[in-house]
């Protein structure tokens, strides 16, 4: 394994990850963490200066690509120009602009959206999807990624299509987000463990949502594993037992954070996480018995 550009780019055997963002966005600690006092985040804030600001998180809004060699993987989608989501405006549900970086960034390391021919959802929350879909000339959705196919686990389509969940308040994200993946054809709902390519393994880790995935990458003996929102950042992975409130089922998620983190720690794996600190990669380390996310 070795990383170039920057640290931009990691090598896992033959396969390139590429680290890409939508940016950044601030979001009040108790607001994903209610019931862990202020005061505990303390030595966090000091081991991952990133993730912080002075009021709270700093949240990256990741999304990676990874490279097969024959096949071009776009892991999420980010927040997208506009969003509805909930977690981060629940006083107001009006539509905000969210930091829109993904294309650019897509754009600056030489990806055009056409150049992509999978875009994997790890799940369908809000800051994961963004830039699935463009509104066209005539008003109409189309596919942001014109030759992809868009995998989602069959899950959290079926929990995200609900006519109850979506009669909620969340019709207009929905529709603005992957509603019309459908319709257009592009979709693929796919479950269990399933290869989305040679060396890339979807992993079903429910809980966050029911549909919830990481992707393993395995190639030339080394190993690494995308592990979407198991972890809601770099100091969740030393207290994975801190319930996450964005957790659809907490004592689900708790458990498959268990397993996966236990899994990537024995098999010495690259962690890699939406909303860890830029570029989003790291190893799991021991100190004085507890796990950290060192990153790379
Ligand atoms: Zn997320």
């Amino acid at each position: 394994m070795s990383t170039a550009d920057e640290g931009r780019v990691v090598k896992i055997g033959a396969i390139d990850v590429v680290a890409l963002s939508d940016g950044r966005v601030p979001l009040p600690t108790q607001r994903l963490f209610p019931e862990t006092p202020e005061e505990v985040w303390t030595p966090y804030r000091s081991r991952f200066p990133e993730a912080f600001d002075a009021s709270g998180f700093l949240i990256n809004l990741g999304s990676f690509l990874v490279r097969t060699g024959e096949r071009t993987v776009l892991v999420d989608t980010g927040l997208g120009p506009i969003s509805l989501w909930p977690t981060l405006w629940p006083m107001s549900p009006e539509a905000r602009p969210g930091p829109a970086e993904l294309l650019d960034d897509l754009r600056a390391k030489g990806v055009r959206p056409e150049d992509i021919d999978t875009v994997f959802l790890t799940h369908l929350h809000g800051d994961h999807v963004g830039w699935n879909l463009t509104k066209d000339a005539g008003g109409e959705w189309s596919p942001t990624f014109p030759k992809a196919r868009y995998l989602v686990h069959r899950a959290d389509w079926e929990r995200f299509t609900q006519p109850q969940f979506l009669d909620s308040g969340r019709r207009e994200a929905a529709e603005r987000n992957y509603l019309p993946l459908d319709d257009l054809g592009v979709l693929d709902l796919i479950e269990g463990d399933h290869q989305v390519a040679p060396g890339l393994t979807a992993i079903h880790a429910p809980g966050h949502t029911p549909g919830h995935m990481g992707l393993l990458i395995s190639s030339g003996g080394q190993r690494a594993v995308i592990v979407g929102d198991l972890v809601g950042g770099p100091a969740h992975v030393s207290e994975p037992d801190w319930p996450y409130a964005p957790d659809f089922d907490a004592a689900q998620a708790r458990e498959a954070r268990h397993r996966l983190l236990d899994q990537a720690e024995e098999g010495g794996m690259v962690v890699m996480g939406s909303h860890m600190t830029r570029p989003g990669w790291g190893r799991l380390i021991r100190w004085e018995g507890k796990r950290y996310w060192q990153a790379l």
